[in-house]
């Protein structure tokens, strides 16, 4: 459950409510009752976008992408046999 924050219109004060993402945004003050706003995400970190949950975490390296390319051994060398390579001209 998210944290959203809110201010107060009348008396400047912010406070916080945990809320569903499904209820409706408070419009209340808690200390005077006076007209509130949300707060759009701040101080939260949040972006309730659909599906787009906690997305500071997916912004991350995928550690699994890197080590497909790094854990080929190095075989890349031709192996010719150079037994045969001196010249058998007499
Ligand atoms: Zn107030």
């Amino acid at each position: 459950m998210p944290t959203y924050e809110y201010r107060c219109l009348k008396c400047r004060r912010k406070f916080e409510r945990l809320q569903r993402i499904t209820e409706p945004p408070l419009g209340r003050c808690v200390f005077c009752k006076g007209k509130a706003e949300r707060l759009i995400s701040a101080g939260v970190g949040l972006i309730f976008k659909g599906s787009g949950f906690y997305s500071t975490d997916y912004k991350k390296k995928p550690k699994d992408a890197v080590k497909s390319v790094a854990s080929e051994p190095k075989a890349a060398s031709p192996k010719e046999p150079k037994t045969e390579s001196t010249p058998k001209k007499n």
